[in-house]
């Protein structure tokens, strides 16, 4: 069915393959989170502020290493986590280890307002246990004067129901930023989304990424600027890897951005100035 409709595919031994790849994984990934939590860590990727290049936020990544597997992407661990019902447990690793990273106190004056953002996945805000889940890492940030932010994808924020915004809404009320990431790839109701608790829209790397090939993909780029401007939300460019994308960011008016090229995912302790 992925391949589209109206065509038929042999099988073949490349699916069932992938298959029991994708079953030695999915019996992995639970054994690992029993047995073995410190497969799993976190790196932190810095947000810019694009016309002063200072830093103004950073966002929480999972990593997972295995014995066997080696490097597993999120991309590949995360929804199998979220099938076999162990999003949270993931999540609550993340932020234990968010938790041992951030320094006890900062300097104060620097870095203040500094977000640290992670991601939620659909079936986590579904689910009434993530205020707990939560709780630690909004309470930790808040002390140390930074704010907490909530990545949700687009398509899943488009699908959420009344009650899991009102959760979201609840969130915000108490200081948490909510962004919708991989914007651009989903599809948004403009209607819809000004009714969003949302604060910043993460423009999909794909888009930067093709930044500077033409004219029409500035315009696009342009474009969601003018959304994100006309709603009141915060825009952050994703997947800038070249200057030429980070120069064209600035003359659109792109205020904040990430990217390989202002700094690759790494060890927070690698990254955070006041401790060098
Ligand atoms: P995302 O939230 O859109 O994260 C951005 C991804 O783009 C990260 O991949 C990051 O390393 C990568 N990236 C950043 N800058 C560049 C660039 O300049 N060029 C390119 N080519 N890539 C760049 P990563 O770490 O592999 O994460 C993939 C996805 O996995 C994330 O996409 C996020 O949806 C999910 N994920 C990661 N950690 C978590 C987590 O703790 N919980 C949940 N639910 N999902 C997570
Ligand atoms: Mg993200
Ligand atoms: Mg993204
Ligand atoms: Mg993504």
């Amino acid at each position: 069915k992925l391949a589209g409709r109206a065509c038929y595919r042999m099988y073949s031994a490349v699916d069932s393959e992938q298959g029991r790849r994708h079953q030695r994984l999915s019996e992995a990934l639970v054994a690992s989170l029993k047995t073995a939590p410190e497969e799993f860590s976190v790196v932190f990727q810095p947000q810019l502020n694009l016309e002063s290049g200072q830093v103004v936020g950073y966002e929480a990544l999972l990593r997972w290493c295995h014995p066997e597997f080696g490097s597993v992407s999120p991309a590949d661990f995360v929804p199998i986590a979220e099938n076999r019902g162990h999003i949270h447990e993931l999540t609550e690793h993340l932020i234990r280890c968010v938790m041992r990273d951030l320094p006890t106190a900062l300097v104060p004056g620097i870095d203040e307002g500094c977000r640290v953002a992670i991601n939620i996945s659909a079936r986590q805000i579904n689910d009434s246990r993530l205020e707990v889940v939560l709780a630690p890492f909004f309470d930790r940030l808040k002390g140390l004067g930074w704010q907490p932010e909530l990545e949700i994808t687009e398509t899943h924020m488009m699908n959420l129901s009344p009650r899991c915004l009102q959760r979201l809404s609840s969130f915000r009320e108490r200081g948490v930023a909510v962004a919708i990431d991989d914007f651009g790839t989903g599809y948004s109701s403009l209607a819809y989304l000004h009714t969003l608790p949302v604060q910043v829209l993460k423009i999909d790397r794909q888009f930067t990424q093709r930044l500077g090939e033409n004219s029409r993909d500035s315009r696009i780029v342009s474009a969601i600027l003018g959304i994100a401007d006309a709603l009141e939300m915060e825009v952050v460019a994703e997947g800038i890897e070249t200057a030429a994308q980070l120069e064209k960011l600035r003359e659109l008016g792109c205020m904040r951005g990430q990217g390989f090229l202002l700094g690759r995912p790494a060890e927070l302790k690698s990254l955070l100035p006041i401790n060098n």
